[in-house]
């Protein structure tokens, strides 16, 4: 568990044990679920978007701790943001993961993740359903297509 030890720094500790917007939302009018069979995590997303800027977001769910504490980061990261500054805040995340250069604030905190390919898909699953919702994608996302 050495490995592993690393990746849970200190802000993901926190988010996990104290997650934020860990709730529903009043009068969201989005919302998508989320699942990353690989791990179990599951999350429900709620948002409300009045003129373009996410006025509220919550979530709600049970996963690891890294599935929660990204979900946790990600709702304090867009939350009063516009939908494309998500959009771009979501490409930057997906990015770091990737190889890319780190995202911006504490969502760096999970660069680390990107040394264990597993761990991705847990990081990525909230980002993933806030996409699907901000598009009305309306299906449920999952970190796996139906083929695999
Ligand atoms: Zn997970």
């Amino acid at each position: 568990m050495t490995d592993l030890g690393e990746l849970y720094q200190q802000v993901i500790l926190d988010h996990n044990r104290n997650p934020r917007n860990f709730r529903t939302v009043p009068g969201a009018n989005r919302h998508a679920e989320g699942y990353n069979p690989l791990c179990g995590d599951r999350i429900s997303l709620d948002v409300r978007v009045e003129d373009g800027v996410i006025q509220d977001v919550g979530f709600q769910g049970s996963g690891c701790a890294i599935s929660k504490a990204a979900a946790s980061l990600m709702t304090a990261a867009v939350h009063g943001k516009t939908t494309a500054e998500a959009n771009e805040l979501f490409r930057a995340f997906h990015a770091m993961l990737t190889g890319g250069p780190n995202a911006p604030g504490k969502l760096a905190a999970f660069a680390g993740v990107r040394a264990f390919p597993a761990r991705v898909k847990c990081a990525n699953l909230s980002w993933h359903a806030l996409r699907a919702a901000l598009e009305k994608i309306g299906e449920p996302v999952t970190t796996e297509s139906p083929s695999d």
